[in-house]
């Protein structure tokens, strides 16, 4: 934990985690730099929706948010091998398919951070992806760090889930839009298979 402010680049999937990050983070001595880099929301209507009240959070909390282009081929791109019925990689099981997607957009969105860190020259970064009860931490933690260790950039993990359902509320008070499946289109319909 920092002593004085450093800024802390915080990769940031909606607004509602964000309402319990940011303030956690803040407490913990960061500078906050919210990056909305969200590539594997592959449908526009819902990345808009998320953006939307982003910014006016951001905004609100006087917060620099960085947007990059959006991309949604990037992340289908990274997939495509392991969909496509003549490519070596190709996986046929469901579950073994869905792991390898998620450990696929981890990575991805992980990658993406560190060069945004590295270009912004902030040491540390982290995610709120890190406020789901339903992301594989240890993944997470995994990915990153080994990264972080590549990029010479420090990965901070802490577990925001306790604060999952507290952004929820914030959410509904403020009208914003809380997000009900994780991201990507494959992630809805499991979502409606439930
Ligand atoms: S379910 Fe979530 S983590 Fe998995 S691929 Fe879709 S958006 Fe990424």
């Amino acid at each position: 934990m920092p002593t004085t402010p450093h800024k802390i680049l915080v990769h940031t999937c909606c607004t509602a985690c964000a309402s319990h990050v940011f303030p956690e983070l803040e407490n913990a001595g960061f500078k906050v730099v919210p990056f909305f880099y969200n590539p594997q929301i592959d449908l526009s209507p819902e990345y808009t929706a998320r953006l939307d009240d982003l910014k006016m959070y951001c905004e609100d909390a006087k917060l620099e948010l960085i947007i990059p282009n959006y991309e949604p081929k990037e992340f289908v791109e990274i997939l495509t091998p392991f969909k496509n019925k003549e490519s070596l990689k190709y996986i046929s099981d469901k579950d073994r398919f869905q792991r390898r997607r998620c450990a696929l957009c981890n990575s991805l969105v992980i990658q993406r951070t560190i060069e945004q860190s590295k270009r912004l020259r902030i040491k540390y970064f982290t995610t709120t992806l890190l406020c789901s009860p339903y992301k594989d931490h240890g993944e997470i933690i995994e990915i990153a760090n080994e990264k972080a260790l590549d990029y010479n950039l420090n990965f901070y993990y802490q577990d925001f889930r306790k604060g999952y359902w507290k952004g929820r509320n914030f959410a509904r008070n403020h009208e914003i839009y809380a997000p009900g499946f994780c991201g990507c289109s494959d992630s809805l319909k499991e979502k409606r298979l439930e």
